[in-house]
This record gives C-alpha cells, sequence and structure tokens, in this order.
C-alpha cells in the first residue's frame, strides 16, 4: 500500500492524509452501514487518530452504537 493515502470528502471541503496502513478494513452490511452508505453496504478502516490529519476543514463529529450484529459482518 503506497503511503500516504489521501483522500476526502465529494465536495472537497474536508481533505484528509493517512500516515500508516489501516489496523483493519472490512465490508459490513448491517442496517446502520446500510443505511449511512445509502446501499447495500460500507467499506470501513480502523485507525488510531493520530495517524490521521485533515490538511483542509475539518470532519463533523457523529458517534453511534451499532446493533452488533456481527452476523451480518465480513471481515477481511
Ligand atoms: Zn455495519
Amino acid at each position: 500500500m503506497k503511503l500516504p493515502i489521501t483522500g476526502g470528502c465529494n465536495c472537497g471541503a474536508v481533505r484528509f492524509e493517512i500516515s500508516t496502513e489501516p489496523r483493519l478494513t472490512s465490508v459490513c452490511h448491517c442496517r446502520e452501514c446500510q443505511r449511512f452508505s445509502g446501499g447495500g453496504g460500507m467499506t470501513n478502516i480502523v485507525l488510531q487518530k493520530s495517524d490521521v490529519s485533515f490538511t483542509k476543514g475539518a470532519p463533523i463529529s457523529h458517534d453511534e452504537m451499532g446493533t452488533g450484529d456481527a452476523s451480518s459482518s465480513s471481515l477481511g
């Protein structure tokens, strides 16, 4: 994986840079991920906060606890 990983939101208001490989990646198809993505599922990554820096703007924080329905998730 080529580092750093850069990306941002669709409108370009927020840009980020990730300095290390994600500790975990997963594709989840639980109801929360379907609603959040507006599709069949969502790709998620797990990082330490210190591994991410925002190079433009800042995201709005959103905390939500999932249902814990692991049977609809796949880790990889
Ligand atoms: Zn999910």
